[in-house]
């Protein structure tokens, strides 16, 4: 195995910031000169619109196609069906077709592993893989977790995401336990996070005094911004968007901290109680 990092962005609850954080924290370890491939396992396909991929609908050869072939165990060439993208990552697009494929996984042989497969066969041409997941605990979001080194939690800093927090972690458990005993939690990632609010603030210092005495949760805030909010229409990650932004520093700024994590050099040293 080389050291490429596999990281899957995960949260069963919709509209966190997962899709905004693949981008943007895939463009931001990629501006550091890291080969970064990010995989779309949202049949939203949300990040392959976010990405300026205007119909994903239209694609010829997707994600969908991958795990059909997997299935079937027929070989991928390794580059079949992903997109070069201007700022340095690369994509493998999903679109509605991935939606049957919940259902099909069901009935298969080692069903939550077949996008480890896939993963797996793409260590050797990354340095960092970054997969996002749909906002449910179904088999596709299992796939991701199962073929990831770290999950990454983004949530808002307000009270029913951080209580939703723990359904999350009770999955990552239960994967821990029956599919991927190595998995690590990277990181708590909040997100749009409004400072100037009073409960913005004292949600986030609950969850450090909380559950950041076991989990880590990223010194990196990300703010909320307008420029964020519109950055999906202009199919390119805020750090082009708005390169100067404050959300385009915050990501830099994880990227920084994802990529010196002390966790993943010292695997002896759990930071995460979550295997319970
Ligand atoms: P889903 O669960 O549907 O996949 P998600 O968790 O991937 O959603 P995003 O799509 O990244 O969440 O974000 C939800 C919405 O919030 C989007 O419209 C996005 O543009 C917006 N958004 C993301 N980050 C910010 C931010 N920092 N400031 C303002 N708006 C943001
Ligand atoms: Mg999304």
């Amino acid at each position: 195995m080389n050291d490429c990092r596999v990281i899957a962005i995960a949260n069963q609850k919709g509209g966190v910031g997962k899709t905004t954080t693949t981008v943007a924290l895939g463009a931001a370890i990629a501006e550091l000169g890291h080969r970064v491939l990010l995989i779309d396992a949202d049949p939203q396909g949300s990040l392959s619109i976010s990405l300026g991929l205007r119909n994903p609908d239209s694609l010829e050869y997707t994600l969908s196609d991958v795990i059909n072939a997997t299935i079937e165990d027929e070989t991928i060439p390794y580059y079949q069906g992903i997109i070069d993208l201007p700022e340095d990552v690369d994509l493998m697009p999903s679109n509605i077709e991935l939606s049957g494929m919940e259902n099909k996984l069901l009935n298969v042989m080692n069903r939550e592993k077949i996008l480890k497969t896939y993963v797996d066969q793409e260590r050797k041409y990354y340095d960092f893989i970054l997969i996002d997941s749909m906002p449910s605990l179904g088999m596709l979001t299992v796939n991701a977790l199962a073929a990831a080194d770290e999950v990454i939690i983004p949530t808002q800093p307000n009270l029913l995401s951080s209580k939703g927090l723990n359904l999350l972690l009770q999955s990552v458990g239960k994967v821990k336990r029956f599919l991927n005993p190595e998995l690590l939690i990277g990181g708590i990632l909040l997100t749009m996070a409004d400072s100037r609010t009073n409960n913005a603030r004292a949600v986030e210092s609950a969850l450090r005094e909380g559950i950041g005495k076991s989990i880590r949760i990223y010194d990196s805030v990300i703010p909320f911004s307008v420029r964020a909010a519109e950055c999906p229409n202009e199919g390119v990650s805020i750090l082009t968007y708005d390169p100067n932004g404050k959300v385009a520093e915050a990501y830099r700024n994880l990227a920084t901290e994802v990529i010196e994590d002390e966790q993943v050099e010292n695997k002896d040293r759990p930071r995460d109680h979550s295997a319970r």
